[in-house]
């Protein structure tokens, strides 16, 4: 038998540095089995996505090599994850199993059965935070109410002071026994069997190492964050996203590093701090919502939108999906989720907004798609997204406020790059008309060689008939119930 005294169960914490429950483990001194369980049943109607599948598949990759040079390795099995463990313990002779927390609904309530199982079993189980900036319960009004808007979450997160340094990784670690059997990652074949993921490997690094120099990168720039993070067009905002989902660095490294590098600079603080680590608390923000509110992955929040007339079964989805709707800033953004895996947060909110106002269909297939198609799905971020757009959410966007997909283009994608980069079929138009090529003269449209119809679509809906559309459907919902 192999004597390793803890098991590290490693979920959406794929890291060494700031780990809290690898940090706690070692502090026992005795033997490490770090582990991984693939059991996407158990995450309840949303599995990880295609997308998230591949991202995994190389995450654990690093994860494996980054223990390997440390002296340990990855032990992957498949589940049920309860199961998984007992057998590894009574391999392993372990009492002791460690694991950072999640949030969403179905895993939490894996967890609680799987603590209370192990605890009944004379097994100790410890569980930390290493995924959010403060835990959903850590943040509450102080009735113990959750908070529902974001400005007063945000103040009281601010108010409750620093977070404690986050700690480096640890340079050794105890080895595993040769005898241990793990699968090898590919048997879990997360990756697609025909290779579609070309534009995604092209486009990240996924690992703790990938994610640190993402930050790096950010941080050289960061100082113009506040003026650029809206430009689709420009290197303005992070991709830290798929990083911080699957755990690969946590806020509070991010935090503290944005602060040691721009905080002592004068006028860089308010830009920074104000800017980009108030992205940072929605991302806690959602994940209290979700925490609070488990049933809004499937239901709106705002009780009046359940009975929405939604159209069924809209054959515009399929043009939506596939960046087809004759928008070029919404197929712009379809198109880089297609190829990427991520999407600018600027043309998340048109594109959403598209769907749901413009086109009246649910925001439940707007988030299934994404969550399918983006490297960073993340139940809590995803939802809170979808809500907020569709006006059905915590703090949502007011039902009128419908974007205009034309004008968000000529506003944020002035020259219009992000559409050349994305749409190229476009590429040859003028700035003045490439955000509007339904408009633009036959001599325009010949010259820069483009068809309506043929080449390029004419718009699925007209933007004015649609935003009444809209307006009449939304205006007609009953007043707001909490
Ligand atoms: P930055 O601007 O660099 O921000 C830094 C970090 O803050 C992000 O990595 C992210 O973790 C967090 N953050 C930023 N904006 C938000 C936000 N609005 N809500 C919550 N956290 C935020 N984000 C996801 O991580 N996963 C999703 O599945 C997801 N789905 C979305 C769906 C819709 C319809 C919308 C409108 C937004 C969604 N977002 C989602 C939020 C946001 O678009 C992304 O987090 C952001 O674009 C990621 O890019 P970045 O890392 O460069 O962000």
């Amino acid at each position: 038998m192999v004597t390793a005294a803890s098991l590290l169960w490693f979920r959406h914490d794929l890291r060494l540095a700031d780990n809290p429950a690898l940090n706690a483990a070692l502090a026992r001194g005795r033997g490490l089995v770090p582990v991984f369980i693939w059991q996407p049943e158990e995450e309840g109607a949303w599995p990880p996505g295609a997308a998230s599948r591949w991202w995994l598949h190389q995450s654990l990759a690093a994860l494996d090599r980054e223990l390997r040079a440390r002296g340990s390795r990855l032990i992957i099995r498949r589940g049920p994850s309860g199961d998984a463990l007992e057998r590894l313990l009574r391999e392993t002779g372990a009492k002791h199993v460690f694991w950072n927390r999640r949030y969403e609904p179905a895993v939490v309530a894996r967890d609680a059965s799987i603590k209370a199982s192990l605890s009944g079993a004379g097994i100790a189980v410890s569980s930390f935070n290493a995924s959010l900036l403060r835990e959903p319960w850590e943040n509450t009004k102080a009735s113990g109410e959750p908070y529902r808007v974001f400005t007063p979450f945000w103040r009281a997160l601010l108010k409750r002071g620093e977070f404690g340094e986050p700690e480096p990784a640890p340079t050794r670690l105890p080895s595993v026994d040769r005898a241990l059997a793990s699968i090898a990652l590919e048997d879990l074949q997360l990756e697609p069997r025909i290779d579609w993921a070309a534009g995604m490997r092209s486009t990240w690094s996924p690992g703790e190492a990938g994610a640190q120099r993402r930050l790096e990168d950010f941080l050289s720039q960061a100082t113009q964050y506040a003026d650029m993070r809206d430009r689709p067009d420009r290197d303005g905002v992070s991709q830290l996203s798929p990083h911080l989902h699957f755990g690969e660095i946590g806020p509070r490294q991010i935090w503290h590093r944005v602060e040691a590098v721009a905080g002592n600079k004068p006028g860089a603080r308010d830009a920074v701090v104000e800017g980009y680590l108030r992205q940072l608390v929605w991302r806690d923000f959602a994940h209290h919502l979700l925490y609070y509110f488990p049933q809004t992955a499937e239901e709106p929040l705002r009780l009046e939108f359940a009975e929405f007339p939604w159209l069924a079964d809209a054959p515009e989805l399929r043009a939506w999906q596939r960046g087809r709707t004759g928008y070029p800033l919404v197929d712009a953004g379809m198109r880089q989720l297609w190829h990427t895996g991520w999407m600018h947060n600027r043309v998340r909110m048109v594109v959403a907004s598209f769907l749901v106002k413009h086109l009246l269909i649910t925001w439940r297939q707007g988030a299934r798609w994404f969550w399918d198609t983006l490297v960073d799905a993340d139940l809590a971020n995803n939802t809170l997204g979808w809500q907020w757009t569709a006006g059905c959410g915590a703090d949502a966007a007011p039902y009128f406020r419908i974007f205009n997909p034309t004008a968000q283009g000529e506003k944020f994608d002035p020259q219009g790059g992000y559409v050349r980069r994305w749409v190229p079929e476009l590429a040859r138009l003028p700035a003045e008309w490439i955000h509007r090529p339904h408009e633009a003269p036959d001599e325009v449209l010949q010259s820069a060689g483009i068809e309506l119809g043929r080449d390029y679509p004419r718009p699925l809906v007209d933007h004015a008939v649609a935003r009444g559309r809209a307006l009449d459907a939304l205006g007609s919902l009953k007043a707001p119930q909490r």
